[in-house]
């Protein structure tokens, strides 16, 4: 997963877009990058880490211009590489052309092998880049036109970001998979993965960009288009269970409050469980335990202290520190646990490891019982479109039954929301609306489809 944002027609807009990315620093917090527009140049900056470690206040003034996009990138085992940190920057036959990509092209092995027999020399090994090397082979009349005809090539997710000297494209796939709004800071246009960021840096959120919509700001004014028709919807649900933050609004409605519905449904599933206090695994468990509280009756109470300060990337340089991480970023609060019976909430359960050591930890501070309630169905199959799943093999829910994951993670009982209730929870109508691929194993594009990377 990552994040990407865009500010055109202000002075600042590289500082505009430092505070956006700070804002979406929870989807990605392995390298960041922005690219200034000066009006004829294009400006690159990008480095491994965090957003506020990377843009010192030399590098912001160095970043100078009236435009700028930005992209922070997700953490994922293996690709920990700066040569795949966005924006992906080109000078070619295009002129000079800044790309900012959320998303996982599915057909992206076989584009690269075709592009490769026929000449192109790629950068990095992000699929991101693999749209660009289509539209040089593949021109239109306009770079608009030379996007849009290329973009049906693409299969899998994308939102993307493209920037050249004066202007800004926005694209969403067909799908609407991954999320990407539009929003307004006086003169200026801004395009953003979530509206927090949009919030945080004064603006306004207008709207969605439409699956298959093409936005275009030149010279102040903006314009749209469609590449393609729209396929059916189909948003990632696992946005709202996990990625977003509560305070962005996905799908109309604020996170927190989707949040809030999903705990007062898992509630109504788990009418006959009795606890003394309900919780949540922070940060993402808290929202949907004040929820469940709300709708049973059952007190909320926290139960761990969260270490704001381990991150992604907690170094275990050896045995000794490697076992003090769990406690070391949830800490058990152990005078509300004692004797207690408690419902804990997470939002999801991958290969079962978190809950394993979390329910151990509040045993050992002397809880009488722990019933496991996770607010999404069993994980039974991999991403393709984004979210960085394991393989199917390492999903516990592909193997274990309930009540062999149960037993594995040392619960006294555990419940998993059903689809229906997290897709009523989330705002989904007759025609659903959502990819719910890790929950069914059924996808709503890209047939055969293989992962990316
Ligand atoms: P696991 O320990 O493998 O069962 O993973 C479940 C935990 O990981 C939950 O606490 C989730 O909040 C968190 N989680 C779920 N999906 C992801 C993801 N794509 N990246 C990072 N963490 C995740």
């Amino acid at each position: 997963m990552c994040g990407i944002f865009g500010v055109t027609d202000d002075r600042n807009a590289s500082r505009l877009a430092f505070i956006g990315l700070f804002t979406l620093q929870h989807r990605g917090q392995e390298s960041a990058g922005i690219v200034a527009d000066d009006g004829s140049r294009l400006v690159p900056y990008s480095a491994m880490g965090l957003v506020n470690e990377i843009f010192s206040k030399d590098v912001l003034d160095s970043l100078a211009g009236h435009a700028a996009i930005g992209h922070i990138r997700y953490s994922t085992a293996g690709s920990s590489d700066i040569k795949n940190a966005q924006p992906l920057f080109f000078n070619s036959a295009l002129g000079p052309l800044a790309v900012a990509h959320n998303g996982n092209l599915t057909n992206a092995a076989r584009l690269r092998a075709d592009l490769q027999r026929s000449g192109a020399i790629f950068q990095s090994t992000a699929d991101s880049e693999i749209i660009v090397h289509l539209m040089a082979r593949r021109r239109g009349r306009t770079l608009e036109d030379t996007i849009a005809r290329n973009l049906p090539l693409l299969e899998g997710s994308y939102s993307f970001l493209f920037m050249t000297p004066g202007g800004m494209i926005a694209v969403r796939d067909p799908n609407g998979f991954r999320p990407l709004v539009l929003g307004r800071l006086g003169r200026s246009h801004l395009f953003s993965s979530e509206t927090c960021a949009i919030d945080v840096v004064g603006g306004k959120t207008i709207r969605e960009i439409e699956p298959g919509e093409m936005v275009v700001v030149r010279k102040g004014a903006v314009r749209s288009r469609r590449f393609s028709r729209p396929a059916p919807l189909t948003r990632c649900i696992f946005e709202q269970v996990y990625f977003a933050r509560p305070d962005s609004v996905v799908a109309g409605r604020t996170v927190q409050l989707t949040r809030n519905e999903i705990g007062a449904m898992l509630a109504r599933e788990m009418k006959g469980v009795k606890a003394d206090i309900v919780s949540g695994v922070p940060d993402s468990g808290t929202a949907y335990a004040l929820g469940f509280a709300g709708a049973s009756g059952i007190p909320y109470q926290a139960v761990f202290m969260r270490n704001h300060y381990t991150g992604r990337s907690f170094i275990q340089p050896d045995q000794t520190l490697r076992e003090f991480t769990a406690q070391l970023k949830l800490a058990p609060i152990g005078g509300v646990i004692e004797g207690k019976s408690i419902i804990l909430i997470d939002d999801s359960l991958v290969r079962g490891t978190t809950s394993r050591k979390i329910i151990a930890s509040l045993k050992r501070a002397g809880a009488r019982n722990v019933h496991m309630a996770i607010a999404s169905p069993a994980i039974v199959s991999p991403c393709y479109y984004g979210i960085d799943t394991p393989t199917k093999e390492e999903l516990i829910a592909n193997d274990l039954t309930p009540e062999r994951i149960r037993a594995y993670i040392g619960a006294d009982g555990l419940h998993y929301l059903s689809l229906g209730s997290l897709i009523t929870a989330c705002g989904g109508g007759t025609d659903r609306g959502f990819c719910s691929g890790c929950f069914t194993g059924r996808y709503p594009a890209g047939r055969n489809v293989k992962r990316a990377k």
